[in-house]
């Protein structure tokens, strides 16, 4: 069996990879969580009576804690997923997300070095280090286009700056030490245990409550949005089958603009919670948009199809549909995060 130490494992993905690998895939997993505001350990409610889950809430920069947890538990594997996540946030508080994106990661990094150095040489030959980033990395893009894992970096918020910075201190890792790390970058996810302060699950509750339905700026960003799920199983073969030292980019090919994404799910929402004469697209509100708001984020995920034999069960409208009736149900999930996500965040 399979034991991997996961970071950030109570967030909305790393939840996902948690609620797979230790569910289905029967792997055994250690998930070390700070539990900040985005995390939510309901989301692991089913995990509590398999043996194969545990736990443990720490940061990532405690180092005497990771060494620990590597000592006890002895992974295979470590899938770094732990950070601060929200661009807006980002906007308005840039500290945490350097404390955890850049200096997390280095603890995190030094921990597993001096863990790896020590494993017998077929073990550490076997171990891999996944760090899990995103495509914002890259910057934005004009009209055409796509992000390959080539693709120069060019962060624009704080958030991917410091992302990026992880992505180049997780890279020097692997050629200074020789760790042996993989590099995924991945687009925009969506699906069920998202906070609601993320674009998707944000537009579902309003409009679920006949609230404003807040656009920034003229809504015609475009992200390409991939089904959480999806990316959990990319994830699996990146880190069962990807080579040593290599970025593997992962995206939904289903670009949509937001004004386009806001309409798919009002909907969505007026097909499976109707009110009579009453179309959520009339609560559509244009606000001010986000300082250095990206244009267009669109990735070639080719190499990971072609390599790994990925591919993705849900096109954008299947998981969209799958992910708005879960929220329908889950009002035991998302009624507490209500209040937290509440206030506009990332305004100067
Ligand atoms: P999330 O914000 O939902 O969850 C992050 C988790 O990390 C939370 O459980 C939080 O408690 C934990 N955490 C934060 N700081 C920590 C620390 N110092 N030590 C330990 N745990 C800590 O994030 P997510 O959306 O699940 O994203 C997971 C990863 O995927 C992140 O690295 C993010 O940058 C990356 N990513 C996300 C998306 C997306 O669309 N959500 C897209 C691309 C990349």
């Amino acid at each position: 069996m399979r034991t991997v130490l996961v970071t950030g494992g109570a967030g909305f993905i790393g939840s996902a990879v948690c609620r797979a690998w230790a569910g289905a895939a029967g792997w055994r997993l250690v998930n070390l969580d700070k539990l900040t505001y985005a995390a939510n350990v309901e989301s692991l409610a089913d995990l509590k009576p398999l043996g194969t889950f545990s736990l443990v809430e720490g940061d990532i920069n405690e180092r005497a804690l990771v060494d620990d947890l590597l000592r006890r538990h002895q992974p295979d594997a470590i899938v770094h997923l732990a950070a601060e996540s929200h661009v807006d946030r980002s906007i308005t508080g840039s500290a945490e997300f350097v404390k955890t994106n850049v200096v997390g990661t280095h603890a995190l990094l030094e921990a597993a070095l001096a863990y790896w150095d020590k494993l017998p040489s077929e073990r550490k030959e076997a171990f891999r280090f996944l760090h899990v980033s995103t495509d914002e990395v890259f910057g934005s893009l004009g009209p055409d286009g796509y992000f390959s894992e080539t693709t120069p970096y060019d962060p624009r918020s704080p958030y991917s700056a410091t992302k990026a910075a992880s992505d180049h201190l997780v890279s020097a890792w692997h050629h200074t030490y020789g760790l042996p790390v993989l590099i995924s970058n991945c687009s925009n996810n969506y699906g069920p245990y998202q906070f609601p302060e993320k674009l998707i699950p944000l537009m579902i509750l309003n409009g679920l409550e006949y609230r404003a339905l807040p656009v920034y700026g003229d809504g015609q960003n475009i992200r390409d949005w991939l089904f959480v799920d999806d990316h959990v199983s990319a994830l699996k073969l990146v880190l069962e089958n990807g080579r040593a030292g290599q970025t593997y980019n992962i995206g939904g090919r289903a670009e949509r603009t937001n004004l386009q994404v806001v309409h798919a799910i009002c909907d969505a929402l007026d097909e499976l919670a109707p009110t009579a004469g009453r179309s959520r697209r009339d609560l559509i509100a244009y606000v001010k948009d986000r300082p250095g708001h990206d244009r267009r984020y669109a990735i070639d995920c080719a190499k990971i199809e072609n390599e790994l034999g990925w591919t993705q069960s849900e096109s954008f409208e299947t998981g969209l549909k799958k992910t708005v009736a879960w929220y329908l149900e889950r009002r035991d999930w998302w009624g507490p995060l209500r209040t937290v996500a509440e206030q506009r965040l990332g305004l100067r």
